[in-house]
């Protein structure tokens, strides 16, 4: 399980373009039948760099603690 502090999350207006997919470092990042990205929390690392390379804006990093009870 991750320790990292912050994780990704997607928000439903993702176009499913793969972006985020083909650059985490992790793999966390899966589209299911082609319709929305979707992120394991268990692998992400929470480096950004998905959040970064999305073109449509729609990539958070969540504070971990505010997500995971
Ligand atoms: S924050 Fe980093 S590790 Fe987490 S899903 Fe995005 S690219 Fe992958
Ligand atoms: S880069 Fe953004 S729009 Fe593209 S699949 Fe990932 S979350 Fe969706």
């Amino acid at each position: 399980m991750s320790k990292a502090k912050k994780k990704a999350c997607i928000q439903s207006d993702c176009v499913a373009c793969g972006c985020c997919m083909k650059i985490c470092p992790v793999k966390a990042i899966s589209i299911p039948h082609g319709i929305i990205a979707i992120v394991d929390s268990q692998k992400c690392i929470g480096c950004g760099k998905c959040r970064a390379a999305c073109p449509a804006g729609v990539i958070e990093l969540m504070e971990r603690e505010a997500v995971v009870a």
